[in-house]
């Protein structure tokens, strides 16, 4: 039979090194993970005098080997890599999860082969010899070194679910740090325009209106200049918390730009998402700020609000025209005020 190679190694080779290391693990209470596998492989195999030597150093001076050392060891010989990895470079994290999976996997195979030709050659023996005293005992062993070795495996299976469960939380996590704005927590841009485009695809095939309005804080400007950036970007995140908390699960509130919300109702018609406006803008003026640092009461903040309803087929742009438009219309009539598309009908033509 032609020999297994696992990489340039022979199989029977790595046998008998990976069962090496794990008897050495074993002694000295080493869990049985991907890592600090791959640790006590290399140890094993003695490819590394440097390795070698701070195990047998560590073991000489009877070193508990603890989570701590056991990743040092790990960083510093198997896999410097990961000291960086785990900072978030997920591809990297992922390649070292994968690579000892398949390291393990691959001596799993071997052991497994090794273990099938040992029982072969008990039932040879039990067919010379007749001896079931022996058979017994060898059988017991062969079963025991099996099941020491499924243990071990499981644990190390373990281990690695438990890395990809952490890779697969940090890169949730990263997706929604990507798809927020970091002042307001809302949606950011790039967020929001996915959210556009499959509301409009959804609104179309279910034949559902989708509205969508845009809200523009009054003479920011002005404000920021009286009383400071920093009290601006607050105002602007009260802005954000009554528009979030006035919408319902389903819609999108992002941030469209500088001091610009914007708001995804699907389902929602002018009508409705108008009321929604209004509801919005009346909760910002009644509101009273102050200034914590003073207690004084801080000028009353209003916003302004352009509404308008997906029109069948039309691209997001046209539709987000026409809400500008009406939002610049409540600016030109007053400010604090709602407007919708129907409102500004016949003022200027759209272009088609
Ligand atoms: P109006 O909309 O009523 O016509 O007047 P405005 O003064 O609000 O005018 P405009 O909307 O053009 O002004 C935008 C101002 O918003 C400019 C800038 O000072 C302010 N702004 C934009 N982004 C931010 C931000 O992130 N934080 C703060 N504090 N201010 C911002
Ligand atoms: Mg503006
Ligand atoms: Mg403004």
């Amino acid at each position: 039979m032609a020999d297994f190679v696992i990489g340039d190694m022979d199989m029977e080779y790595a046998t008998t090194v990976a069962d090496r290391a794990i008897r050495l693990m074993s002694q000295q209470s080493v869990p049985a993970t991907p890592s600090n596998f791959s640790v006590w492989f290399e140890y094993a195999m003695g490819t590394s005098p440097a390795l070698r030597k701070t195990i047998d150093i560590l073991i000489g001076n009877k070193r508990k080997f603890d989570a701590a050392i056991n990743y040092e060891l790990y960083v510093t010989y198997v896999n410097p890599q990961y000291g960086l990895a785990v900072k978030g470079d997920f591809p990297e994290r992922l390649r070292g999860v994968i690579t000892n999976a398949t390291q393990f996997l691959t001596t799993a195979i071997a052991d497994n082969r090794t273990q099938i030709e040992a029982l072969g050659e008990v039932s040879s023996e039990a067919q010379a010899s007749g001896d079931p005293q022996a058979i017994i005992e060898r059988l017991v062993t062969e079963l025991s070194n099996a099941t020491a070795r499924a243990t071990a495996l499981e644990l190390n299976f373990e281990a690695s679910t438990q890395e990809l469960d952490r890779i697969r939380n940090s890169l949730k996590e990263a997706e929604q740090r990507s798809n927020t704005d970091a002042l307001t927590g809302l949606a950011n841009r790039r967020s929001l325009d996915e959210f556009l485009r499959s509301a409009q695809i959804v609104a179309m095939e279910k034949g559902e209106p989708l509205s969508v309005l845009l809200i523009d804080i009054d003479h920011f400007k002005d404000f920021n200049d009286t009383f400071g950036h920093q009290v601006g970007d607050q105002v602007l995140r009260l802005v954000a918390k009554v528009l979030q908390e006035n919408v319902r699960d389903q819609d999108l509130a992002a941030r469209y730009g500088g001091e610009e919300l914007f708001a995804v109702l699907p389902g929602a018609d002018l009508d409705v998402c108008a009321g929604v406006a209004e509801r919005i803008r009346g909760r910002i003026s009644d509101a009273r700020l102050t200034r914590r640092t003073t207690g004084l009461e801080i000028s009353s903040v209003t916003v302004s609000i352009g509404v308008a309803q997906f029109k069948l087929a039309e691209s997001a742009e046209a539709m987000i025209e026409r809400c500008d438009r009406a939002l610049y219309r409540a600016k030109r009539s007053g400010r604090n005020k709602t407007v919708t598309e129907n409102d500004i009908e016949g003022e200027v033509v759209a272009a088609a």
